[in-house]
């Protein structure tokens, strides 16, 4: 692998921090731990490189198209380390990548919308967008490759340069993909930093950056949000979610309980719009358990190397304990375990797909972000009843509703907070959908051409007409 340009910071040679593996919760590389000194002069080469890399759209696209045709070449070489460090099955590996280099060809074709204002003034008036500058992108560990292109896609299509941090967990994959794009992207245009905090806090308050956008934790988001206030950085802030998946009455079953189970367990529930909460008529209720709880006893478990696997491991040893940790408390408070409830006997960070049922409604599995392989499913007497429960907690990022009347299904989606709701479906995203939460779930919108403006500032010339002057 080069090496990537963080690593040629002169005047440093950056300590390491080790990188596990949560198949066998075992150190098989390591990372450089960046310190937060050595931002000064990434972000200033990203300043530098924002001049050329701004000035010419026409470039930008045939560099972000090369770009997606280099991840797809190195596709291969990057799903097994994303793998080996994130533990998500090859599959999935191999999707995220897929997604990854879509995104960079889907923003490679966007560009702004100049608009004449016409209002009766003797003016020409006319709005157009330029590039804010350099970016700060920092992203969690459930998807590194394909939220870090959902954040540089859009920026660097809007003529700004990023500097990249990926969590600790998972910098190797990171770090390969800024060397593949390095390739073909002009020097300095993309950097991957990688260390521990303070290196993520000390780059948002960075006053060479001009946009912060991050994913991650709520109360990560809050410290960002306050660390940028420092030199009045936008910032666009995607959060925890705790999304529901609300059946009615008329629900088939059979027909939804794969869809609705991969909903939940997909990434080894480590998802933001997974399916966190299911809501289920009372009548309905054991015939759900029963589908899923089915499911999650025969799904297959182990490391993402291993080509029969649907679920890898939890990601990390602290993600573990606290999937564990709402498990038992479930549990202590009177729920029961349709399927699974504990971690796997051996090494890793294993935990049996688990369906919690007589889960009592304010347990932390119910009200809190699970973010792993934990599912409750509650009964419910009324649909209104339901929605409150759906909508009573702080999040609001998707929300679904499952039933064989559509219109009626669609009729109480609506009716869920969040920034996106799908009908007998459930975390199906467009490249082309604008992606916001709200409440406590995000600040801004990502995606489509919402994400390309997030990157931009409006212009405006006003000039007299000819007649005028
Ligand atoms: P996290 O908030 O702990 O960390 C996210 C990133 O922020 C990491 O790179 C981390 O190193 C960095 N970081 C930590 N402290 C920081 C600070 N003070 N300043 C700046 N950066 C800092 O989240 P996580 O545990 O890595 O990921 C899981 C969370 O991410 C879940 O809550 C999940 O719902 C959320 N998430 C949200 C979305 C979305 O699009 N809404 C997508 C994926 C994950």
């Amino acid at each position: 692998m080069p090496t990537p340009e963080a690593d040629r910071v002169p005047g440093h040679r950056p300590a390491r921090f080790a990188v596990l593996d949560p198949a066998t919760g075992e150190a098989f590389d390591d990372a450089p731990d960046q310190q937060p000194e050595e931002l000064d002069e990434v972000v200033a080469r990203a300043r530098q490189a924002w001049r050329g890399w701004r000035a010419d759209h026409a470039a930008r696209t045939t560099a972000l198209r090369a770009a997606a045709d280099a991840v797809e070449a190195a596709g291969d070489e990057l799903a097994r380390l994303l793998t080996r460090e994130q533990g998500k099955p090859l599959t999935e590996s191999h999707a995220e990548i897929a997604r990854t280099a879509a995104r960079l060809r889907y923003f490679a074709d966007l560009s702004p919308r100049t608009r004449r204002i016409d209002d009766g003034r003797p003016v020409h008036s006319e709005v157009r967008w330029l590039p804010v500058g350099p970016v700060a992108a920092i992203v969690p560990w459930n998807f590194p490759l394909q939220l870090a292109a959902a954040k540089f896609a859009p920026a660097l299509a809007a003529g700004n340069t990023v500097v990249l941090k990926p969590s600790p967990y998972t910098p190797l994959a990171t770090r390969l993909l800024g060397s593949v794009l390095a390739a073909v992207l002009p020097e300095h245009v993309l950097t991957v930093v990688t260390g521990r905090e303070p290196l993520g806090a000390r780059l948002v308050a960075h006053p060479g950056i001009r946009h912060v956008t991050f994913t991650g934790s709520v109360p990560t988001g809050r410290a960002v949000a306050e660390g940028a206030a420092a030199s009045l950085a936008r910032v666009t802030l995607e959060l925890g979610g705790n999304d529901a998946a609300v059946l009615l009455d008329d629900v088939d079953v059979d027909r939804i309980a794969d869809r609705l189970f991969w909903a939940a367990f997909r990434n080894c529930g480590q998802v933001c719009m997974a399916v966190k909460r299911v809501y289920v008529p009372a009548r309905r209720h054991a015939e759900v358990v029963e589908a899923l709880a089915q499911r999650a006893k025969a799904v297959p478990v182990g490391s993402g190397l291993d080509p029969h696997t649907r679920i890898g491991p939890v990601n990390n040893a602290l993600q573990l304990a606290r999937v564990e940790q709402v498990t038992r408390q479930a549990l202590a408070a009177g729920a029961r375990a349709a399927a699974g409830g504990h971690r796997l006997d051996g090494a890793g960070y294993f935990f049996a797909p688990t369906i919690l049922t007589d889960v009592p409604s304010d347990s932390p599995v119910v009200t809190e972000e699970q973010f792993g392989p934990v599912l409750p499913v509650l009964p419910y007497r009324n649909l209104d009843e339901a929605l409150d429960a759906a909508n009573g907690t702080g999040f609001g990022l998707g929300g679904s509703v499952w039933g064989s009347d559509l219109d009626r299904a669609e009729a109480v989606a609506e009716r869920l907070e969040c920034g996106t709701a799908w009908i007998n479906h459930h975390a199906e995203l467009s490249l082309a959908q604008p992606f916001a939460g709200v409440k406590d779930s995000g600040v801004g919108v990502a995606g489509g051409p919402w994400g390309l403006y997030g990157n931009l500032r409006p212009f405006v010339v006003h000039r007299p007409r000819e007649e005028e002057t």
